[in-house]
Formats: structure tokens, sequence, C-alpha cells
């Protein structure tokens, strides 16, 4: 599923292709991953340039010239290809921008999870959706503000959107290994220390993996998610799984009703 790490690349992506272009048409192969009504969607978008490119979480949103704002959210399997030829169109391109200059954008979905559609401006969907400050946004101080007096376990509220946006169930795990605090431990009860690892890890993390691209297999050795995993639905048997640290089996346990990977040496209760 596509994570911060991904949208992220994709943003950086689209900035260096789509990004300036104007729109001259707009092609939908299945109205219903769409957000807003075709007609109005394809008025909105018809000779509106992409003026900007930004991303809270994993929400990723484009500025219009015409004011309004577009909105594409990756769902499960959501991509972006730019390219010119209609030969070159990649297999489940589900929604192709079709540029002036002769160029096209495709949003790539093979399970059509999926959408698009408009804003009013991105304060106003950030506030419709209840976002917190993007993950890398996010300063020491605001996160102690938001978590310090939360009687709940950390890694829940790493995962509210609310709090701060674009940390999965994944990147919580790899933040918490990597910030060597237990998962389940109550917010109020994490030392001033811990809060700063907790950041530190929260920015290591996700720096990395966007230096990377998103490619999992590339990320550095110490990192749990290559005993972890970071698809949960393909989740192996613990035994098979051992800390990168101490080679000692992980534990597994549920927080929040989300599976949770941890290393009880490293993370101690
Ligand atoms: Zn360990």
């Amino acid at each position: 599923m596509p994570e911060l790490p991904e949208v992220e690349t994709y943003r950086r992506y689209f900035e260096e292709t789509a990004l300036g272009q104007t729109v001259a048409h707009l092609e939908v192969e299945d109205q219903r991953q769409l957000t807003t009504d075709f007609d109005t969607l394809q008025q909105a978008l018809k000779g509106a340039q992409f003026t900007g490119a930004h991303r809270i979480g994993k929400h990723f949103l484009i500025n219009l010239s015409t004011s309004k704002t577009l909105v594409l959210h990756f769902g499960m399997t959501g991509d972006l290809a730019y390219y010119r030829d209609a030969e070159d169109t990649p297999r489940f391109a589900r929604i192709v921008f079709h540029f002036q200059n002769g160029f096209r954008l495709a949003f790539i979905d093979s399970r059509k999870f999926g959408r698009v559609g408009l804003a009013e401006s991105i304060e106003a969907y950030r506030q419709e959706k209840r976002l917190g400050p993007d993950a890398l946004d996010i300063s020491l101080l605001q996160l102690q503000a938001s978590l310090g007096k939360r009687k709940a376990p950390v890694k829940s509220l790493l995962l509210d959107q609310k709090i701060l946006a674009g940390i999965g169930n994944w990147i919580a795990d790899e933040v918490l290994f990597q910030a060597q605090i237990f998962p389940a431990k109550l917010a109020n009860q994490l030392s001033s220390a811990e809060f700063k690892r907790l950041h530190a890890a929260i920015l290591y993390v996700l720096k990395t993996a966007i230096e990377e691209e998103a490619n999992y297999g590339n990320f550095p050795k110490t990192f749990l998610i290559h005993a972890r995993g970071w698809d949960d639905s393909a989740l192996k048997p613990a035994e098979r799984q051992v800390c990168p640290q101490h080679r000692t089996p992980l534990n597994i346990i549920k927080v929040g009703g989300r599976t949770t990977y941890f290393c009880l040496v490293c993370q101690p209760q």
C-alpha cells in the first residue's frame, strides 16, 4: 500500500514531469474512482495548469491555476506514469490526464481502491479529513505536546492521522524499534529522552525510506522491516523472525488491534 515514502516519491516524480503542464482533457475508465462527478472534474481541469505538488501524510494534493485543488489518493496499488505516446499507456491506467504539450499522466491502479477528485483548497481538505501535521514536519515540541498527556499506547497515537499524518503500521513498528520504545508503553509515561529518540526515529525512518524511493529491500540491515515485512497480510510466523541486533526471536502483540512486531531486548517493557 502506498504510504508516506511512496507518495513522497510520486510527488517528486510529478514535480519532475507533469508540474507546470496544462490539462487538455481527462480520460476516466471507471467513474466510481472519482470523488467529484466527471463533468465537474473535466470542467475544472480543462485549460488548468498544474502549479504545485503537496503532500500531507499519504494524501497527494495538486494546486490548479484555477484555484481549486486536485486530490489523488493512491489506495492499495496507485502509481503515476508520465509518457507521450498512446502505445506507452501503462496497464491499469485508470485515469489519464492529457496535456496541451502532447504528454500524458496516468493514474495507474490495478485494484481500483484509489480515488481522484477536487477540494476547495489544501487547508479545506486538511480540515475535512482532520489531518494533523505531516509526520516529516512535526517538531519535537509539537509531538511531545500532542502525545505527552495521553494515557494511550504510543503506537496507537502514532497511527492516529489526526495527531500526525503519514505513519502506517510498518512505519510505526520501525520507528519504535529504532527509538527503542516498547510499543504499548503509555505515551504519558514517556521520558523526555524517549520523546527525543521517538522524534529522531520518525525523521530517520521516513527520510531513509524516501532516499531509497521506498525500495524496502535497500533499507539498512539494521531495520526491523527485513524481519517484519511491510505487507501486514503476508506476515510470517514469529519464530522465523529475529531481531537484526540480537538475532533473538521477535515478539508479536496486538496494540490497538494492530499486529505489532518488536524486540523485547531492544524495547523493554
Ligand atoms: Zn533486539
